[in-house]
């Protein structure tokens, strides 16, 4: 391998997008330059801003808290807290959860953890469980998983006092979504994708994706460098055909145009920034159940609760 660009020590990888080859310790301060310069290019956080991390223990949440950790130190007013979601997903959750107890605790950051048994009554493997016996296997168990999760965070958000919720979504995520929301054309999501999501609702606390400029690739080998632990297990339900399609789709294309999955971020952040009344296209109201933010009548989640109840209790009609 080539000198390091930076430092000319040896250089341990090349950016392929870029044409920079890479020491370990210049790597590790790129990445975190970069991070700070999407936060700074899309104004993510303010100083005075309380963060609530997702932490699910795998290396995309380690890293972003990691690196959130080192940037905090500059700005003494910002202070961040970390939230774990337990789905209640047996043989998977287990030890991504030791791993977020023990990064947050060297780190010195609160963290807590909430469970969708506490907070909605099921365990995941419950909630599917109870769908398929019941024939309902139209959605892949990721959608309904997501929709429950997005829930859960606004709510260990709001409890953590937090101004901002920061998730780990990187550049292979958001790259693959943007492609999704396209092919569905599903119009709602395509302005909800993006590196921020306002304050749409007074109960809706703002989502940032620090990471987005990140390939999924240099997460790894951040938090490899940084020696941050690596969950081994895989969840029992990763089954989404279509974001695997999508993702081996943009693989292949990066291999001859390294710049495709930024090119993608790019228009879209360039679409977006068209729709002036985005606030106006997604007004939400007050779910008239359960109080969290939703464009409906009834959310999503206590939509999906009611017909798990009904299916318990034997008074589900189709
Ligand atoms: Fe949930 Fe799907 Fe992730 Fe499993 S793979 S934790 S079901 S979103
Ligand atoms: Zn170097
Ligand atoms: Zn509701």
């Amino acid at each position: 391998m080539a000198k390091c660009f930076y430092c000319r020590n040896q250089a341990v990888t090349f950016r392929p997008y870029s044409g920079e080859y890479l020491c370990s310790s210049c790597f590790l301060k790129s990445v975190e330059r970069k991070v700070q310069r999407t936060i700074n290019k899309y104004s993510l956080l303010e100083e005075t801003d309380i963060v609530a991390v997702a932490v699910s223990g795998g290396k995309d949440s380690l890293t972003l808290l990691t690196i959130l950790n080192k940037l905090e130190q500059r700005f003494n007013e910002t202070k961040l807290t970390a939230v774990t979601i337990d789905e209640g997903i047996k043989n998977y959750r287990e030890e991504s959860l030791k791993f977020a107890e023990s990064v947050t605790s060297e780190l010195k950051i609160p963290h807590k953890v909430y469970s969708f048994k506490k907070l909605f009554g099921y365990d995941f493997d419950e909630v599917i469980e109870t769908l398929r016996e019941y024939g309902f296997d139209k959605s892949s168990p990721c959608s309904y998983c997501g929709l429950l999760r997005r829930v859960a965070l606004n709510i260990a958000a709001k409890d953590a006092g937090a101004t901002k919720l920061a998730t780990a979504h990187n550049l292979d995520d958001e790259s693959q979504t943007v492609i999704m929301n396209f092919l569905r054309a599903d119009y709602i999501r395509a302005l909800r994708t993006g590196p921020k999501l306002e304050k749409i609702h007074p109960g809706f606390i703002p989502r940032v994706k620090p990471l987005i400029e990140i390939p999924e690739r240099e997460i790894i080998l951040y938090a490899y460098f940084s020696k941050l632990p690596l969950h081994s297990q895989t969840c029992p339900y990763a089954q989404d055909a279509f974001r695997n399609d999508v993702r081996a789709f943009l693989n292949k294309m990066e291999l001859t145009r390294p710049e495709v999955k930024y090119n993608i971020l790019h228009i879209n952040n360039r679409l977006r920034s068209v729709y002036m009344n985005l606030e106006a296209q997604l007004s939400l109201n007050a779910c008239i159940e359960c109080g969290e933010p939703t464009s409906q009548e009834l959310c999503k989640k206590c939509q999906l609760l009611k017909i798990l109840n009904q299916i318990k209790a034997g008074t589900h009609k189709t």
